[in-house]
């Protein structure tokens, strides 16, 4: 595939493609600049990585974001756009006393499932 040679300062085609992969397990294509020989090396995309999932593995510590919030009289939860019943650690019970009732179905599911 065409990458930049430094040489040429610009996209040349490339020969000798290999594969190959850095120090840090980076894959990696070496070649060489079909117009000047010059060595070059691109890296190669990768796909979703173990440090992604351990940013999702870390959203349960908070409260899944939601498009709107809720907004009760003297609630403590207000417009915080958070599910006011979803994810794990929900004050549940000050919750309910302050007049919450889930802000979409889902919410609303939650609330019921943390109830029994
Ligand atoms: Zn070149």
């Amino acid at each position: 595939m065409p990458s930049f040679c430094v040489k040429c300062k610009r996209n040349t085609d490339s020969i000798n493609e290999v594969k190959s992969t850095t120090k840090n397990s980076r894959p990696i294509l070496k070649s060489n600049c079909v117009i000047c020989g010059s060595k070059k090396s691109q890296f190669l995309k990768v796909g979703k990585g173990l440090f992604n999932n351990a940013l999702s593995n870390l959203g349960v510590e908070l409260h899944l974001p939601a498009s709107k919030g809720e907004d009760v009289p003297n609630g403590s939860f207000n417009n915080l756009n958070k599910y006011s019943y979803c994810g794990p650690g929900t004050k549940y019970d000050q919750r309910d006393k302050e007049g919450y009732k889930g802000i979409n179905e889902l919410d609303k599911m939650c609330k019921l499932h943390d109830n029994f």
